[in-house]
């Protein structure tokens, strides 16, 4: 394969090779730091992103969008010496349909409020639908208003996120259940439809889309997201009008699941070909944005990780899997298909599966990572921080990693999984909104995650995970 001149310097190269000619460990602090230096300096995660975004921004599962996408990065891991096949997954299909529309009756005329619609959500009628709204902060707070409340009304769930929290995690799962569960909550006591608040800290006009979960048995009810500043609005005419009327047009539908496919590229191993180490991300997006942050970044970083390690002269001692997981962000029934299909093929064909590392953390700068193990493996794996620059990068392990594409090869096959942990403090500004574009991803932060990526996946080849050396294996 081709290697780009200049991207070693010469002196660091000549020794490396040496150390790696001779079999043993070259410096890995030297390493790690020249992972770093290379990505910042000539990293073209940023490029490749750019080009992602700019050709396929709407990714959404089952999407003629996300199979052309598809496409396009199986000749992307080609170009880079991979050797590519596409494995079937069955997805959902859900459409947004051209129409969203909510509007609010104020003093004779009529308002619009910023609205999205849920992923998975029904339509509402033709015509459209109109209602009062009645305004809760939770599930529990439907469930005690009864049919007498909630009856031929609009809820309207308005659980902002928990500001207090440190991580946003936190916060977003604090807050999560009225979207995902509101409308089976709601339709439950006979509600015309729902709307959400959306799950950002911003105070701006972004709607924040994500899927929803019907309940088996119970009328499946249109559901939007409106946002933060539409939900302040709402709310505060609500308090000077409580028998306000609002109208809601969606014309979004379910469609019949679809044939999609994990993008699966694999480079073979010097020394223990048969074991494979899996880097990846959920490829699919929201149809809104551009998924660059969610999960756009993540996807190119485990590519372009593995290229800047080819391209440093590292001969992967197992064999390396890059993969783009279909069906991550809107589920119905079974979740995470892609994960599903990718662990049970591994099953049926025996494989080993060293170890497996995925990233849905946003293009930030890198804090962390995530381990699924033994305790001594998470030691181990703690004891590589040496290697970092702790002050400005990676600085900490974390016992319990991975993520819902590789977790099932846990599962099945035991394999410990890995996830890469970023400065998430802006990520929900972004997340399944309009707001999720290339423009917004800072080049730097989004090389240093790929570096983040490259180190591990170099030092966990390189070192093994466990105290066992290689040679009595
Ligand atoms: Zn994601």
């Amino acid at each position: 394969m081709k290697r780009r001149s200049g991207a070693v310097p010469a002196a660091w190269c000549l020794a490396c090779l040496f150390a790696l000619a001779a079999g043993a460990v070259a410096d890995d602090r030297e390493m790690v730091s020249e992972i770093f230096r290379t990505a910042l300096a000539e990293g073209r995660t940023h490029q490749l992103l750019r080009e992602l975004c700019l050709r396929y921004p709407h990714r959404l599962s089952g999407s003629p969008e996300s199979e052309a996408a598809n496409r396009w990065v199986k000749t992307v891991m080609e170009e880079r010496g991979l050797e590519v096949r596409l494995q079937e997954v069955m997805v959902p299909y859900w459409e947004r349909g051209d129409t969203m529309v909510v509007e609010v009756a104020v003093d004779g005329r009529t308002e619009a409020l910023s609205a999205l619609a849920l992923g998975g959500s029904v339509g509402t009628p033709v015509g459209g639908l109109e209602a009062p709204v009645i305004e809760v902060d939770s599930l529990e707070q439907v469930e005690a208003l009864g049919e007498t409340g909630i009856e031929g009304r609009i809820v309207f769930f308005n659980r902002a996120l928990d500001q207090g929290r440190v991580r946003h995690f936190e916060a977003y799962m604090g807050a999560a259940d009225q979207r995902v569960s509101g409308a089976a909550m709601a339709g439950r006591f006979g509600a015309v439809a729902v709307l959400v608040r959306s799950l950002s800290f911003l105070d701006d006009d972004y709607p924040h889309t994500g899927g929803l979960r019907y309940e088996e048995g119970v009328r499946q009810i249109p559901a939007a997201a409106i946002s933060v500043r539409a939900a302040n609005r709402l709310s505060l005419l609500l308090s000077a009008s409580p028998q306000l009327r609002v109208s809601i047009l969606m014309n979004c539908r379910q469609r019949e699941d679809q044939v999609s496919h994990n993008v699966i590229g694999e480079l073979k191993g010097s020394v223990h070909p048969d074991e494979y180490i899996t880097i990846g991300a959920h490829f699919d997006a929201w149809d809104v944005g551009e998924g660059a942050q969610d999960n756009g970044s993540g996807s190119m970083q485990s590519i372009e990780a593995v290229y800047l390690l080819q391209e440093l002269g590292y001969e992967f001692r197992r064999s390396v899997r890059v993969v783009m997981f279909a069906n991550e962000e809107y589920l119905v029934g079974q979740p995470f298909r892609g994960g599903q299909v990718y662990a049970e093929e591994a099953l049926k064909k025996g494989e080993k599966h060293y170890a497996a590392i995925e990233t849905d953390a946003g293009a930030f700068t890198p804090r962390g990572f995530g381990v699924e193990g033994p305790p001594a493996m998470v030691e181990r794996v703690r004891s590589w921080l040496e290697y970092f620059d702790t002050d400005n990068t990676v600085h900490y392990v974390a016992e319990g990693g991975g993520g819902p594409e590789i977790w099932v090869l846990n599962e099945l096959l035991g394999t410990p999984t890995f996830d890469l942990r970023t400065d998430t403090q802006r990520y929900l500004d972004f997340h399944h909104s309009d707001n999720d574009t290339f423009d917004k991803v800072n080049r730097r932060e989004l090389e240093l995650g790929t570096a983040a990526m490259a180190s591990l996946l170099y030092l966990i080849d390189t070192h093994g995970l466990t105290e066992q050396p290689d040679a009595e294996r």
